[in-house]
């Protein structure tokens, strides 16, 4: 669900984020109803094995799921933070990009949507992330994704392959048609596949909308919505310690939070963060993959 304190924080990237997007082209690729399994070793292959398995022979051991994946079928999961005990939190990294602010990198009204100095700084410090990545960011950084993939310590998730809204009501966000998102969120997890490293089947919605409709239309893909239980209010601040404030007032056991590696139009987040680690240091928080802040969620 939409926590309506969610609302405020993430409208105004969203706004912003459609600003000079007119024309974003929708995905079009054909929905498929196969579940789009990655980083799986699972290869089910279908040859005829040389010799004969022999009656009480063990199975192989299970493969060990990809994080994430819920069973197909029926309506994709949404969760908004992990169990209230332990000490572990998430930070999560959202990586928009539209055609409208491709068009600013290629006029050169914006010179980077990839915040590195975030990376510099989580791989110093040997921090656990995870990253909702969207297929056009990908595209357009693939070295960056190439180094987000490479660390054991950083995971990727999905948010869409051009940052559009498939509800009627997001903010200011152009709708795009609710049967056209399976498509699209299956084609960003194989634009994102082919980089390996810590591959999930997390997904999260632009603006955190969703609805009924939205969230079976995802039934087929075994995915996991992830919301969030904290935001940091990084998109357009133009001050550090408020984004510090809004994240450290609310962090507790469990908690997702949302920030954005999207520089340009998150400015602050890499001047914020390290007195963010440094508060949940003091409060005996400890960041950790999504995958395991949301065991037993
Ligand atoms: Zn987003």
């Amino acid at each position: 669900m939409i926590r309506a304190g969610l609302r405020p924080f993430l409208g105004v990237l969203v706004v912003a984020a459609i600003l000079g997007s007119a024309g974003c082209e929708a995905s079009r690729v054909p929905p498929s109803d196969q579940p789009v399994f990655v980083g799986s070793s699972d290869s089910s292959s279908p040859s005829t094995p040389s010799v004969a398995p022999s009656v009480g022979v063990p199975s192989p051991p299970a493969v060990a799921s990809v994080p994430g994946t819920t069973p197909t079928g029926t309506r994709a999961p949404v969760v908004d933070h992990g169990p209230r005990t332990g000490n572990k939190v998430a930070l999560t990294f959202d990586a928009d990009m539209t055609d409208g602010m491709l068009a600013s990198l290629r006029a050169g009204r914006v010179k980077s949507y990839a915040n590195l100095r975030i990376l510099d700084l989580l791989e110093r410090d040997e921090v656990p992330a995870t990253f909702f990545l969207t297929g056009k960011w990908v595209q357009r950084y693939p070295d960056v994704t190439r180094r987000i993939a490479d660390n054991p310590r950083f995971e990727l998730a999905n948010h869409t392959y051009g940052h559009a809204a498939f509800t009627g009501d997001c903010y200011d966000l152009p709708s795009q048609p609710v049967n056209e998102l399976r498509g699209d969120v299956a084609k960003t997890f194989e634009v994102i596949k082919p980089y390996g490293g810590r591959q999930t089947r997390y997904f999260r919605f632009p603006g955190l909308c969703h609805d009924a409709a939205t969230l079976d239309a995802l039934a087929p893909l075994g995915v996991t919505v992830v919301d969030g239980d904290v935001v940091s209010g990084d998109p357009f601040a133009t001050a550090w310690k408020p984004l510090v404030r809004a994240v450290l007032d609310h962090v507790r056991p469990g908690s997702v939070v949302i920030m954005h590696v999207t520089e340009a139009n998150a400015a602050m987040t890499d001047e914020a963060l390290p007195h963010i680690l440094a508060g949940l240091r003091e409060r005996g928080l400890v960041p950790a993959p999504l995958s395991e802040v949301l065991v037993g969620a």
